[in-house]
């Protein structure tokens, strides 16, 4: 088959690989997947989308970055599902906006609120943006393993943006639009946990086609307290994101009966 023309690879390439891990950024892809495997191998870049091929306990896993948003993370699950993915691991960062969840802490989004434009190509908006179950559990119970226990389960909202969005004003023009003044307030009260920028459309694609699809992201910022991003936690975060994935994946082996 021929390779997808935005991620530039093919079934072949991935050695039929059924599971992803879809980072955001492509400057952690070569991280993640060599701390899988320390033989991983680089498989193309192309835009945002850098990809790695490792093998654990002899299974392919594709490790592949999405880009930042919505329209680049569906652009990657439609053609990552045309060449055989199944399964969608996101491994991302997010900005907590409730006064517990601090900074280093995990969390695992059972939901998104959908306040992205890409999903409603997809499905109208009063389609759930629902996590696989199945997979989630697997990622919570390999926090349960690796004894982590500053990990928060719970409801997401996925914007488009990074600065109105989300309700920053140091922004350009240090304006948001009036019909998005008081959300970060509204979210909180409603028990929404965090913001990020690409659950919204994974969870959407992921249940429309039939796939399977679960997201942890470490805390870089406390919207609390500050609009800035923490740039320690962002460079800091890998040795226990990589060991979460790892045990995630292994935990999906044994339910596969492949461990
Ligand atoms: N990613 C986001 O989308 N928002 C943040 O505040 C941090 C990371």
């Amino acid at each position: 088959m021929d390779k997808q023309y935005h991620i530039a690879l093919s079934a072949k390439m991935i050695d039929h690989a059924q599971y992803a891990i879809v980072p955001g950024d492509p400057g952690r892809v070569a991280d993640i997947a060599q701390a899988i495997d320390p033989q991983a191998c680089e498989l193309a870049f192309h835009r945002e989308y850098r990809s790695f091929l490792a093998y654990l306990h002899d299974t392919p896993i594709l490790v592949c970055s999405t880009g930042i948003g919505g329209p680049a993370v569906a652009i990657a699950m439609e053609e990552l599902a045309q060449i055989g993915v199944r399964y969608f691991l996101r491994a991302g960062t997010t900005g907590s906006i409730q006064e517990h969840i601090r900074v280093g802490d995990f969390i695992i989004t059972k939901a998104a609120v959908r306040l992205d434009g890409a999903s409603r190509h997809y499905a109208p908006i009063e389609y759930p943006a629902v996590a696989s179950l199945r997979l989630s559990a697997s990622l919570y119970q390999a926090m349960d393993v690796l004894g982590i226990e500053n990990y928060h389960v719970g409801i997401t909202a996925s914007s488009d943006t990074f600065y109105p969005g989300q309700e920053r004003y140091d922004s350009y023009t240090h304006y948001v639009p009036r019909a998005l003044q008081g959300s970060l307030k509204e979210w909180r009260q409603l028990n929404v946990l965090n913001y990020e920028m690409e659950s919204a459309t994974l969870f959407t694609l992921a249940n429309t086609f039939g796939l399977h699809a679960a997201c942890f992201c470490q805390v870089i910022a406390n919207r609390i307290n500050s609009e800035a991003v923490d740039q320690r936690a962002y460079r800091d975060s890998s040795d226990l994101r990589n060991n979460i994935i790892r045990r995630t994946l292994e935990n999906e082996f044994i339910r596969q009966g492949w461990l």
